[in-house]
């Protein structure tokens, strides 16, 4: 290989999570070796069992190629080894947020920099965050890193590289980012700008897509960045809502505002509310990091709110359809709430068929999935549930729900298992395959044929003439 080339490169990565585990993957195809570092035992073991704790597309088969091909590594200890063998040392380990106050919880982070710290050999090594935190972190681990250096000869840069992959399609989107960014490092020609080209050489499309800032800026634009995606979210949520009161089909609004360029069509489709393991704890970090320079994102306080209100309407609304044979007149109001708890809704005993639990389609992600937040709603009204998601493991939703151990929660293996006997069918994600079920059967099995879509999924028309009292977003219902 040619010296400066990214075949010479050897990289690590701390923490085989989605974003740890499908960058290894996805750059050993093209560097000379990369270590994927977690010390969850059991997960090391499974994937060098080549089993795949996360569902993502195209993930399995080059996971394959570049494990057996050696260029990809698993580690759960010796990560000494790791750190002496590379060039770049990536920080991907989680950042969730703080029990209690909405704070990024930076432990996890600065355990590895420590690690990082204590082990480096003499030379030059460039660590890398990838992991998503707050403005200000990258300075704090340099200044860390450096205090805890006990070697001689040890040089090193810390730089920011945030991720903007999509859980569902991260492979695609690693392969294909729409835009690289890079805080921190030195000028043109210096150690860590030159690695940071080699590295994503292969990637970005053209010299305008990979962006060097400072480490704030870097910070700062990842937090933009989903800050922005849940507001576009809220506020197809709130303009749903009204249309809904008005008669009016958000589809048709939000396909015509969304052809207006300076707007764009992404992320306009109404919801159950936002959720997953980025949006609602990064902007609840935000939040908070910008009040500790007594600072209000008054805007995004609002969305952080209006999202658990929307939550809870979703699970309110649901409940009372299974009292109300079709609520023709309440739908609208119900949602924009002039029905306000919960307990006022009697579902005791009665049976909910869910569809989907994961906070979006093509993963099996359930952190702060809002349909997650509706089934335990419903179970703390002692409702009957049943909830079917064709990539969901029996396990983790046990994981999930371990309040309600003892609570008839019912797993399902697919879609008419979960509907049977059901006074209402609630699709929580926009599966593919819930499109296409077979309406005729499902209206067979069920025992009120009342469905709630809060993905918009199917088309009113062709539900309401299959005989279901058919309810969805910012649509007119369809009986
Ligand atoms: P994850 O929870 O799936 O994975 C984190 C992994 O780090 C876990 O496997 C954990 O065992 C491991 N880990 C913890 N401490 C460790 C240590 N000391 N050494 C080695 N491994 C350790 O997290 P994720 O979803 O991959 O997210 C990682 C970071 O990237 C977060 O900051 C997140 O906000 C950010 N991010 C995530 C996404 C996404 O779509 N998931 C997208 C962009 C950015």
């Amino acid at each position: 290989a040619k010296k400066g080339d990214v075949s010479d490169l050897c990289v690590s990565f701390f923490g085989a999570g989605y974003v740890g585990l499908v960058s290894s993957v996805c750059l050993a195809d093209f560097c000379r070796k990369v270590y994927c570092l977690d010390t969850d035992k059991e997960k090391i073991a499974s994937l060098r069992d080549l089993q795949i704790p996360i569902h993502e597309p195209l993930l399995e088969d080059k996971l394959r190629k570049n494990y057996e091909s050696k260029r990809l590594f698993f580690l759960s200890e010796n990560f000494e080894l790791a750190i002496r063998d590379s060039d770049i040392l990536f920080i991907a380990v989680g950042t969730p947020s703080r029990r209690g106050d909405g704070h990024a919880d930076l432990s996890y982070v600065f355990s590895v920099a420590e690690l990082i710290a204590e082990m480096l050999t003499p030379g030059y090594t460039l660590i890398v965050i990838k992991s998503t935190v707050p403005i200000g972190t990258c300075n704090k681990v340099q200044e860390f890193m450096k205090a805890k250096v006990k070697t001689p000869k040890v040089q090193f840069d810390v730089v920011s590289n945030p991720e903007f992959l999509r859980q569902g399609s991260a492979v695609e989107n690693f392969l294909h980012p729409d835009r690289v960014v890079v805080g921190g490092c030195g000028p043109v020609g210096s150690p860590s700008r030159k690695q940071m080209e080699t590295l994503y050489s292969p990637f970005v499309k053209d010299k305008e897509a990979l962006l060097f800032t400072s480490w704030e800026e870097a910070e700062m634009i990842k937090y933009a960045s989903n800050a922005f995606l849940a507001l576009k979210i809220q506020f197809t949520n709130e303009f749903a809502d009204f249309c809904q009161l008005v008669n009016a089909n958000i589809s048709v609004v939000m396909k015509a505002i969304g052809l207006d360029e300076r707007i764009g069509s992404h992320y306009l489709q109404p919801g159950p509310g936002f959720g997953g393991s980025c949006l609602p704890k990064d902007i609840r970090a935000l939040v908070r990091s910008a009040q500790e320079y007594s600072y209000s994102m008054r805007l995004l306080e609002s969305v952080i709110e209006g999202n658990e209100i929307r939550k809870r309407r979703i699970a309110q609304w649901i409940a009372t359809l299974a009292n109300e044979s079709c609520p023709k007149e309440d739908v609208g109001t119900f949602l924009h709430g002039h029905h306000t708890t919960v307990t006022t809704t009697n579902v005791y005993g009665k049976r909910f068929g869910i569809l989907g639990l994961t906070f979006k389609a093509n993963t099996d992600d359930l952190r702060e999935s809002p349909a997650i937040y509706v089934v335990q709603e419903l179970l703390s009204l002692g409702a009957h549930v049943s909830v079917y998601d064709p990539q969901v493991k029996i396990e983790s939703v046990i994981r999930n729900f371990d309040n309600f151990k003892g609570f008839p929660l019912n797993i399902c293996e697919d879609s008419y298992s979960a509907c049977k006997d059901a006074d209402v069918v609630a699709i929580l994600t926009e599966w593919e395959e819930f499109r296409n079920l077979d309406w005729d059967r499902l209206h067979s099995l069920v025992s009120r044929p009342v469905i709630v879509d809060t993905r918009n999924l199917l088309e009113p028309s062709l539900i309401g003439e299959k005989g279901f009292c058919y309810y969805s977003l910012g649509r007119p219902p369809s009986f």
